[in-house]
């Protein structure tokens, strides 16, 4: 995949992204892209990533590129 994108100074998969949100392995990502917002801790850019952690379960990740700050809305 071509989407992969800096978090805290390494290059992330859409999957290993989900995997930093979800803090356990996940199923399958969506690509990454920019979330309109940025993060309540250190004010960088927030990336979103869509993953389904089971078969049943949709989640939208949220994740600080620069800092350990992330969050998840189902
Ligand atoms: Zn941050």
């Amino acid at each position: 995949m071509a989407d992969n994108r800096v978090v805290q100074g390494r290059m992330v998969t859409p999957k290993k992204l989900a995997e930093l949100v979800e803090g356990t392995s996940v199923m399958d990502a969506e690509p990454i892209s920019d979330a309109d917002r940025d993060c309540p801790e250190c004010g960088s850019d927030v990336l979103t990533v869509g993953y389904m952690p089971s078969v049943t379960e949709f989640i939208t990740g949220y994740k600080c590129q620069d800092c350990d700050w992330s969050a998840r809305e189902s």
